[in-house]
């Protein structure tokens, strides 16, 4: 069911790329992170992506219009590209073909899907980034029963096991609530698509003052109006900001806001990552982010820990396993454990699955 094809997941039978980095006449996006979110002709994804997807689209092409405009002015300006949505509501099948198609939540971020494809061949199964453990702003995850499941396995080495969100959360509360006390303003650096609006639900529901980067205001905005309600947050203003909130900042290049140059500051991550040091919580000495070039580390992760991803395999029961996106290692491992396991690789023995 699933090839490689131009270094890109496609399945012949219904002409369908998968995740597919270059421009295609019809995509399946599981969700928006930009390792796995272009704009294609067609791009077939959950209703929740496609907010999220539109927002991102959006964004990158008015920045782009931005450059074109301040090299060359308005005549050099191309024609927005076409972008047809179609999208579905989780587990509602539609037929394509000779296949029946079903999206089904992942729990990685607001939007993120699975695809599960019947057919006479039995049930495949395509995970995307996912995780088990339920997170305070993702739709909750699901595990499908399949005879081909290809997933994920970016934490898949026994080291990799998350504490309880909760702990985590705790932590992080404490952290940046130490470094108000101190009257030093705590950065927290967050994709602006997850992680941001976890760390925003968290920080919030400890009734933390918070302020946030652009696109993490934007994207709570698309959060906001699929019904998760985002805690309140003011935009990040160079004039304003003055170091009395905690501040949401997306992890590019680790360049501290304008406003914060001159300011003592403490900087965390939330990465997976940082599993095996441990933050303090008093946030009085560097703690957890050394590695990072950052004051703490919160093991925060949107992907399965270790023990996560043996769970699906253990729920979804299947003959075989397709591994993507991680350690080729856990392949071995699974083939101990008497699994039948693959990583995916240019191998034109794939097609037969
Ligand atoms: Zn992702």
């Amino acid at each position: 069911m699933f090839s490689l094809t131009d270094k890109t997941l496609y399945v012949a039978e219904l002409d369908l790329w998968i995740d597919s980095m270059k421009s295609r006449n019809r995509s399946y996006v599981s969700h928006g992170h930009s390792d796995h979110a272009r704009v294609h002709e067609r791009v077939i994804t959950s209703m929740n992506n496609a907010r999220v997807c539109r927002l991102r689209f959006g964004l990158r092409t008015e920045r782009k219009r931005e450059r074109l405009v301040s090299a060359g002015g308005a005549a050099l300006i191309p024609e927005d590209r076409a972008c047809e949505f179609e999208e579905h509501a989780f587990n509602e099948p539609w037929r394509l073909g000779a296949h029946e198609l079903t999206l089904f939540s992942a729990g990685h971020v607001l939007g993120s899907a699975q695809l599960l494809i019947e057919g006479e061949r039995g049930r495949f199964v395509y995970t995307g980034d996912f995780k088990l453990e339920r997170s305070y702003t993702a739709e909750a995850p699901e595990v499908k029963r399949c005879d081909v499941v290809l997933m994920e396995c970016t934490y898949g080495r026994p080291q990799f096991v998350f504490p309880p969100r909760a702990e985590i959360a705790g932590q992080m509360v404490a952290w940046a609530r130490k470094a108000l006390e101190d009257d030093v303003a705590p950065i927290f650096f967050a994709y602006s698509l997850g992680k941001a609006q976890e760390a925003l639900a968290i920080l919030g529901a400890a009734g933390l003052p918070l302020t946030t980067h652009g696109a993490i205001h934007s994207m709570a905005r698309v959060y906001d109006e699929a019904g998760v309600a985002m805690p309140p947050h003011d935009k990040y203003d160079a004039n304003v900001y003055d170091g009395t909130s905690v501040l949401l900042w997306p992890p590019s290049g680790r360049a501290l806001p304008k406003a914060v140059r001159h300011r003592k500051v403490r900087t965390a991550s939330l990465t997976g990552w940082t599993l095996g040091r441990t933050p303090s919580a008093d946030g009085s000495r560097p703690a957890g982010g050394g590695r990072f070039g950052v004051d703490a580390g919160f093991p925060l992760s949107d992907h399965a820990d270790f023990p996560s991803l043996l769970k699906y395999i253990e729920l979804a029961q299947p003959r075989k396993v397709l591994l993507n996106h991680g350690y080729k290692d856990f392949t071995h491992r699974l083939r101990r454990m008497g699994i039948d396991a693959e990583f995916l690789e240019a191998n034109p023995q794939l097609a037969l699955f």
